[in-house]
């Protein structure tokens, strides 16, 4: 299929289980609309291309302004570029249930990430429209901007900017892939520096945030199951670990006389490939980039850094699993006479879902008769910045082959309603009672 004839909606459609069109809710309206979407910014392979600040975010979030009025919402933008519609409901002064997440994608990325927790929330706002559903509390349903960072290599602006966590000063030190600051680039789309500083919010306004996101994953595939309940949010932790030895020429230098730096790195990579499963089911280490000084093939490598990515949806288990990582790298060092420093590059505390909300998550899947399952997430989300602030829960919706960030990224339209009604049966819940980070 060529890009000329590539049709999301009618791929959508075509094994849709249209009973799932029910209570106001719509499987042909959700794939009309990411059918639109997935026009905007597509590219040769039939991917998707919105990066975050470029005309075609704008374009997207000019669709979700229409689709916002269109269930009866009243919408504005902040000064972070953020799309916010509310619904009143029969209490405008309390605070609200938020919903949403972003439409920007990576280059080349696919129809879905973002897309479908953007529009599942406008699904649950227009189908109360249309039964003449009127929520106890209001109901912002949010578009977030530049939530993947392809252009700054950041991201999370948006969600960021909202719960006025921005570092703008840090933000106006970068340049973007065509070399243009930040400040020029958020210019072209109508945001301003002060936009930015003042799009932040008191985090009293908003009672609880959901979004509906895809997988990314083959957990729910394996299952089985159209969609799950998130535990909690691995947080990234990165360690900048370098090992120090003394370079040599390759053929002069005994084996019995060396400190090869790359050597104790590589026993500690090795190494560190065992202890997560050790400590939780859920925490992870990765080393995905190692500098090795000076790179020379008949030299010993006198010096080697090597970046460690730890996550884990727990702050304790995160905390052990960083622990006996410096551990093995002392101990490795040690026994090869290599000096070691340690430093931490990076640090988002993991955010655990409470009890509650995943409860009420359990109840709606019941009602709907799937079973529910508990899964975490391994990758940043809004919610994970939101959650930070507010308490905020995840619903996941199973990914064909556990691909994402590419144009084969696929969920069937018949998981995604699903999840729909989930997120409204779930939204629904939550009027009768207030949420806090107490109860
Ligand atoms: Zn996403």
């Amino acid at each position: 299929m060529t890009k000329n004839t590539f049709d999301l909606e009618q791929q959508l459609l075509s094994d849709y289980d249209s009973k799932l069109t029910a209570e106001g809710v719509s499987g042909e309206r959700l794939a009309h609309r990411l059918g639109i979407l997935s026009k905007i910014g597509l590219t040769e392979d039939q991917g998707s291309r919105r990066s975050g600040f470029s005309q075609e975010e704008r374009e997207a979030k000019n669709w979700i302004v229409k689709w916002m009025e269109e269930a009866g919402m009243q919408v504005r933008e902040d000064g972070a570029g953020n799309i916010i519609g509310r619904l009143d409901g029969k209490h405008p002064d309390k605070p609200v249930i938020m919903s949403g997440s972003h439409v920007d994608t990576v280059p080349n990325g696919g129809h879905f990430d973002g897309t479908i927790g953007v529009l599942s929330a406008l699904e649950v706002a227009q189908s109360w429209k249309e039964t003449g559903y009127a929520p106890e509390k209001p109901l912002e349903i949010v578009a977030f901007t530049d939530e993947e960072g392809s252009r700054f290599n950041g991201g999370l602006t948006g969600s960021e900017a909202m719960m006025g966590d921005t570092d703008i000063e840090a933000m106006q030190t970068k340049k973007d892939f065509d070399g243009r600051t930040f400040e020029e680039v958020i210019n072209d789309v109508g945001l301003s520096v002060e936009g930015f500083k003042s799009a932040g919010r008191p985090h009293s306004d908003i009672e609880s945030y959901v979004e509906v996101h895809i997988e990314q994953g083959k957990r729910l595939e394996k299952e089985q199951l159209p969609c799950g309940i998130v535990t909690g949010i691995a947080g990234p932790y990165w360690l900048r670990l370098t090992f120090k030895g003394q370079a040599g020429h390759a053929g002069n230098t005994p084996m019995t006389d060396r400190q090869d730096a790359l050597v104790a790195a590589g026993h500690f990579i090795h190494n560190i490939s065992h202890l997560p499963q050790k400590i939780n089911d859920s925490a992870v280490a990765t080393v995905g980039n190692i500098e090795v000084k000076p790179n020379g093939t008949n030299v010993i490598p006198g010096e080697v850094i090597v970046y460690v990515d730890i996550r884990d949806i727990y702050e304790d288990t995160r905390q052990q699993l960083i622990d006996a990582i410096i551990q093995t790298a002392e101990d490795i060092s040690k026994s090869w006479a290599i000096t070691l420093t340690c430093e931490t590059v990076h640090n988002v505390p993991p955010v655990p879902i409470k009890k509650k909300l995943q409860d009420k998550l359990e109840k709606a899947m019941q009602g709907k008769g799937i079973r529910p399952y508990y899964l975490p997430s391994g990758a940043g989300h809004d919610a994970m910045i939101v959650g930070q602030h507010v308490p905020s829960a995840m619903i996941f919706v199973r990914s064909k082959d556990g691909i994402s960030h590419n144009p084969a990224e696929w969920s069937d339209l018949s998981d995604c309603v699903q999840a729909v009604h989930i997120l409204k049966d779930y939204i629904e819940s939550c009027q009768s009672h207030q949420i806090t980070y107490q109860n």
